[in-house]
């Protein structure tokens, strides 16, 4: 028999996705990471395979991330993986939007902060759970501790041109007819064929706010409430996140939030905020930055909360040591980038004592300036050194030059890639010949001119967050790197001032709006309805057939081609219809061809393999789009909700390539690397001159050295993060970046030497 080595996991035959049979041994306790371009397949081994198999294994609720690899809910498709240790996958998952989840709550530095208080503060209370705002003895009454008040716009729930008759309530489930409807039209109340506008004050009083009352409607006792009563009650004390999206879209057109007016947003009762150590409540702790916070708790002095005292304090230099410093603990986990999100997890992971665990990270330098990252990779290095196996999938060379062992996955991307194309150490992989091992090696060189601009975008007295009283002047036409530290103040400056100010400028971002089920590249980009005019055409049906939500779909899964099961609380469960077998469609459907494929497996072609499939002038166009933002492995049909950020940005400029430029146009991209690999930065980078060469200004938030040495002007913000940043300190090309001396003049400095 042969025996397995306990040093390695050993990874037998891998199929997930594009795997091709993959076999691998992977060093314990050393720090991996996996290279090779997008789409290669790396995260299909690293998440798909071997941390689903760990994360089955130990029984835990797979994230929505690892899920999304998964062929069906199941067994990840391998033939062996041995020596697995419990595998913790530190992602970019956002946070959720569960608005009672707070940098505070989420690291457990509020936990501490709380006992804190408890021992040492007055007026002292009952306990540490009364300073709590999602306790109900130290909640806000009026806005149970979310610190934030809605507040109904009238306008957008009702028509005052209409009566109840009319359809004067334009709010889903209150349609005509509707039981809700039945409430207002059918209880004596009203009269159903006023229009709202001639109701008398009392009327409209009672109509919209009118509280509980008893009616008679269909000769039954009911209780009757005012609309914007009915609302708060049905929708606004729970999350929006678990209404169905009409609903809850129609919520958010209709609802505005404001800080909670009993306690100014701070969530907690007048009890808790009345408590306080030196003078300082709680409330106003967590609201300080990270940074002032630690100072603030270290010069505590009492030997009672000493070790609270020093837990606390490095809870919050971890924090500070992995660049969050610039954050509050009451800053919400919903509003942290992805970047941001993911360095906020490591530290709880930090904390840890266990050993022996395999950590997973992805690309956990995104969001990161080149001074940041060292940072990130220094924490790397010690979750290895304490024992555990480090998995990490980058592409930055900071990154991949600390590895103890790599493996490189490709050589192209989807059916192109698949294999290991190299695994070893570094200087190894410098050697190698391997895109990745080539790339490593080379150096970017400063471009010889740079495109001259004639005017610009102003942007005047911008404050935002930390930004202090920024006047700057974009350049148009040409290609800017706006550029400096995590927190330095970038997103403030481009994506909240910049619209503000310009409200022409497109941010193309993650702006698809994840969770939609039924949409995919086909459906989203628009050439499903031109791919299902051909297949009309040449099977002489009608075009509504081969509609994922039509009669011509499915009908247990609707076109899915999975169920949900919605539990609760718990993420829903994904198995595959067994009626269609996953195809979506119904057999009859299925069995209409064009150039001999049916509709699921045109669907199933990869953008590439589509453009060689197809004549029709409309899919060809945006194909072509496709392939050129370097999306060519994604298939036709894959759902939305399965691309990564990065993909999905690239998507947005591949829509947005095919237009023809208005020459006014601009865009603002946020990090349009992640997710790359050194070689299709360059690709990337083309396709940007590209733009600013159709005469569109290209305004990119980046910390690629790469991208930021073939700018046409740079804007630096700082010098730190936070209260230490929001200024500018550099304008200018790159040629005059590398002879100043802000942190990414030094930085850039040294790339281009
Ligand atoms: P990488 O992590 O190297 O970018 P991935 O493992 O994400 O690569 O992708 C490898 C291939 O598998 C790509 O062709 C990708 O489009 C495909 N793929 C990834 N996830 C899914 C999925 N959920 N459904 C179908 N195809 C997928
Ligand atoms: P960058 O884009 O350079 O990483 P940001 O513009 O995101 O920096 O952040 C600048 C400052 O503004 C930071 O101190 C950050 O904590 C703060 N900030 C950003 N977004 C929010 C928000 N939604 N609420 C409160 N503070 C925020
Ligand atoms: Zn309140
Ligand atoms: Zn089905």
């Amino acid at each position: 028999m042969k025996r397995s080595n306990h040093d390695v996991i050993e990874v037998r035959k891998a199929r997930a996705n594009n795997l091709r049979d993959v076999s691998l041994d992977l060093p314990k306790r050393k720090l991996t990471v996996f290279t090779g371009v997008s789409g290669s397949g790396k995260s299909s081994l690293v998440f798909g395979t071997i941390a689903a198999e760990s994360q089955r294994l130990i029984n835990e609720t797979f994230s929505t991330f690892v899920q999304s690899f998964l062929p069906r809910f199941g067994r990840p498709d391998v033939d062996e993986l041995r020596n697995l240790s419990m595998a913790i996958v530190v992602g970019q998952e956002r946070m959720g939007a569960n608005s009672r989840s707070t940098v505070g709550t989420a690291t457990d530095a509020l936990a501490l902060l709380r006992v804190l208080f408890a021992r040492v503060g007055a007026p002292r209370v009952p306990s540490a759970q009364a300073l709590s705002f999602n306790d109900p003895s130290g909640m806000c009454p009026s806005c149970e501790g979310l610190g934030r008040r809605s507040e109904i716009d009238a306008g957008a729930l009702v028509d005052r041109d209409r009566s109840l008759d009319e359809g004067a309530i334009a709010f889903p489930g209150f349609a005509v007819g509707s039981w809700f409807w039945s409430y207002f039209a059918r209880t004596g109340l009203f009269d159903p064929a006023k229009k709202l506008r001639d109701y008398s004050d009392e009327e409209w009083e009672l109509f919209m706010y009118g509280e509980e009352r008893k009616v008679r409607l269909n000769a039954m006792n009911t209780t009757y409430e005012g609309l914007v009563t009915k609302l708060r009650r049905l929708y606004l004390s729970k999350d929006v996140e678990g209404l169905q999206p009409h609903v809850r879209a129609a919520v958010e057109r209709a609802v505005t939030f404001g800080a909670c007016p009993d306690c100014s947003g701070t969530r907690l009762n007048a009890t808790a905020r009345a408590c306080c150590v030196n003078g300082v409540s709680i409330s106003e702790c967590a609201s300080m930055q990270i940074t002032d916070l630690a100072d603030f708790v270290r010069g505590l002095e009492s030997a009672a909360v000493a070790p609270v005292v020093k837990a606390l304090v490095d809870a919050l230099d971890a924090l500070v040591h992995i660049g969050l410093g610039y954050l509050s603990l009451s800053r919400e986990s919903s509003t942290l980038s992805g970047g941001e999100s993911q360095r906020v997890k490591m530290v709880r992971h930090l904390g840890s004592s266990l050993t022996d665990l395999t950590y997973v990270f992805d690309e956990p330098t995104v969001g990161l300036h080149a001074h940041d990252i060292e940072r990130v990779s220094a924490i790397l290095q010690r979750l290895r050194d304490k024992g555990n196996t480090v998995f990490v999938v980058e592409h930055k060379q900071a990154i991949i030059h600390i590895a103890d062992h790599v493996v490189d996955v490709g050589p192209g991307a989807g059916v192109d890639g698949g294999r290991v194309v190299y695994e070893g150490d570094v200087p190894g992989l410098l050697r190698s010949g391997t895109v990745t091992g080539d790339h490593l090696a080379r150096r970017q060189s400063l471009k010889d001119g740079v495109r001259q601009a004639k005017d610009g975008l102003r942007i005047e007295h911008a404050k935002l967050h930390n930004l202090r009283d920024v006047s700057v002047t974009i350049p148009r036409g040409v290609l800017t790197v706006v550029t400096g530290v995590a927190g330095s103040g970038k997103s403030a400056l481009v994506r909240g001032c910049l619209p503000e100010q310009h409200p022409d400028v497109v941010v193309v971002d993650q702006r698809i709006t994840r969770g939609s089920r039924r949409s995919n590249i086909a459906t989203y980009s628009g050439m499903l309805d031109a791919i299902r005019k051909a297949f009309a055409k040449a099977n002489k049906v009608d075009a509504s057939l081969f509609s994922a939500n039509s009669k011509g779909a499915c009908p247990d899964c609707k076109g899915l081609g999975i169920l949900y099961t919605d539990l609760a609380f718990m993420e829903g469960m994904a198995t595959r219809c067994e009626t269609c077998e996953g195809r979506r469609f119904t057999t009859e459907v299925l069995s209409h061809r064009l150039r001999d494929k049916n509709i699921h497996e045109v669907l199933s072609l990869s953008a590439r393999d589509a453009q060689a499939f197809f004549t029709e002038k409309a899919v060809r166009t945006m194909l072509d789009a496709i392939v050129e933002v370097g999306l060519g492995y994604i298939s036709l049909g894959q759902p939305l909700d399965t691309l990564s950020g990065g993909e999905r940005q690239r998507l947005e400029l591949a829509l947005d390539l095919g237009k023809a430029a208005r020459g006014t146009d601009v865009y603002v991209l946020d990090e349009p690397t992640t997710g790359r690999h050194m070689k299709d930065v360059g690709r990337l980078i083309d396709l940007l001159d590209r733009f600013a060469d159709s005469g569109r200004t290209v305004i990119v938030i980046e910390h690629n050295l790469d991208v930021i040495a073939r700018a046409d002007w740079i804007i630096d913000l700082g010098p730190g993060a936070g209260r230490d940043g929001g200024r500018i300190v550099f304008e200018g090309p790159p040629a005059m970046l590398v002879q100043s001396d802000t942190l990414t003049g030094r930085h850039l400095r040294e790339h281009v030497a």
